[in-house]
């Protein structure tokens, strides 16, 4: 029998990619916007038709791409991030993994408008489904427009499988909220259908918060911060009173990369113990500044999960800051006299009869015997939850509820390694310049 082992062609190795990388449009609006944040760009807009099923539309004003890069930043593993493997343990850029714009255009009608700020004339490029269909001269702003149009469009199972509209929008608001958290420095426009869903201006952590949810946020935040050889964390906890029954507003970011840790959660939620019900979950925006080289961000395609080399000091370390927060800034619940309901006794009436007291009495109590079900410390009187609005309502239903036993660690135990200083940390100056531009390709 003859040999029968050979090599796919890129087409089908970057749909194979994008199976991974874009598993639905959210996914290619969150490459999209990383791939601005990593150009330097200071103003950002995202155009969205169809809960991006139709039309995602990514522009920056950040470094733009030369007529070369323009087509080269299509090809699989094209990055201009990385040059070495060793470079892979100091990334200070959301990308790296050079798939993203392949795989996106294996799946969908792109076309690509970008002109670098010493360019006098910008370049165009159309792709289809992995198809060069051409490239030309074009006049255009400084910086990049990307278009993807009808994502999936050669790939009908995964299309099939996309959820409503609704939902689809919801997973891509909650992407933009985790770039867009990241950086108060950047301006970001994002219209929904020719609407202007969020205008943020620049401003700080506090505000782009507030702009994200709502005024209400000033009184419901704490600060956290502590700084460590080991990690630096700053960032908000929302007051216990304002805990909520579902998910949603609880982000971690790792040297500006969101990422998800259910063993870090653990660390914050269990700070906020006794002080709010079983059910409820605490908000945070916690920042963690660590030595790149203390993570490992490359395990997984879309790069949220992330190892880190000591992670159950961060734990400890976490865990210590969330509670100081909550001992320093979050006074005790003032009475309410307008709702407290200890206050509306009954007034004694002269024509009621008299009642015996009772009182009962259990014969077979014994005071030396265990309870089964330990006894809730107290139970916390929750404010009223605020009514959410409009995109809000999508967000708070979908996620679900918190896991009260702590996880397993998601790694192995580094923690023998010895502890690495801290070498730098991101300035807001520091994004002005793309992260990636010391090299052509
Ligand atoms: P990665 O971000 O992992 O490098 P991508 O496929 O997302 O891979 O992008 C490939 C390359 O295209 C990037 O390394 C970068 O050089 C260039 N690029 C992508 N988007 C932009 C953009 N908005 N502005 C400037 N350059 C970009
Ligand atoms: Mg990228």
């Amino acid at each position: 029998m003859s040999d029968i082992i050979r090599l796919l062609p890129d087409s089908v190795a970057n749909q194979i990619a994008a199976g991974e990388v874009v598993q639905r449009p959210a996914s290619a609006v969150k490459e999209l916007l990383e791939n601005t944040i990593d150009a330097g760009a200071t103003d950002v807009k995202l155009i969205i038709k169809d809960s991006g099923k139709l039309l995602i539309q990514v522009t920056d004003n950040g470094c733009g791409m030369s007529e070369r890069d323009a087509r080269m930043c299509f090809e699989r593993h094209a990055t201009s991030k990385i040059q070495k493997a060793d470079d892979l343990l100091a990334i200070r850029t959301l990308g790296f993994r050079g798939e993203a714009l392949a795989s996106i255009a294996s799946i969908a009608q792109v076309e690509l408008k970008t002109k670098r700020h010493e360019d006098e004339i910008g370049t165009s490029i159309l792709i289809d489904g992995s198809e060069f269909k051409g490239q030309s001269p074009v006049q255009c702003q400084n910086g990049t427009t990307v278009s993807v149009k009808n994502l999936f469009y050669n790939v009908p199972a995964r299309r099939n499988f996309l959820k409503s509209n609704t939902l689809e929008l919801k997973y891509i608001i909650e992407e933009f909220f985790r770039v867009a958290l990241v950086h108060p420095d950047i301006t970001f426009t994002f219209y929904n259908q020719d609407k202007i869903l969020f205008q943020l201006p620049t401003g700080n952590l506090k505000q782009r918060i507030i702009n994200l949810y709502s005024s209400s946020y000033t009184q419901r935040l704490i600060p956290v911060e502590q700084r460590t050889a080991l990690v630096n964390i700053s960032g908000f906890i929302g007051k216990p009173e304002f805990a909520k029954k579902s998910r949603g507003e609880q982000y971690f970011f790792t040297n500006g990369r969101f990422i998800k840790s259910a063993y870090l959660h653990h660390a914050v939620d269990g700070a906020f113990k006794e002080l709010i019900p079983d059910d409820s979950v605490p908000s945070y925006f916690i920042f963690m500044e660590v030595d790149p080289q203390t993570i490992d961000v490359n395990i997984h395609p879309t790069k949220t999960e992330i190892n880190f080399q000591d992670i159950k000091s961060i734990y400890a370390i976490l865990h210590a800051a969330v509670k100081q927060s909550i001992g320093k800034f979050n006074l005790a619940p003032s009475l309410d006299f307008e709702t407290e309901q200890s206050m509306n006794l009954p007034l004694a009436d002269e024509n009621r009869p008299v009642r015996q007291p009772v009182i009962t009495v259990n014969p077979d109590f014994n005071p030396f015997e265990k309870k089964t079900q330990p006894q809730t410390s107290f139970s916390f009187p929750l404010q009223n939850k605020p009514s959410i609005q409009g995109w809000r309502d999508l967000y708070d239903t979908n996620f679900q509820p918190t896991e009260k036993s702590p996880p397993p660690i998601p790694m192995e135990d580094y923690s023998h390694h010895p502890l690495q200083m801290l070498r730098t940390s991101h300035s807001p100056s520091e994004r002005k310049e793309p992260r990636f531009k010391t090299h052509t390709l």
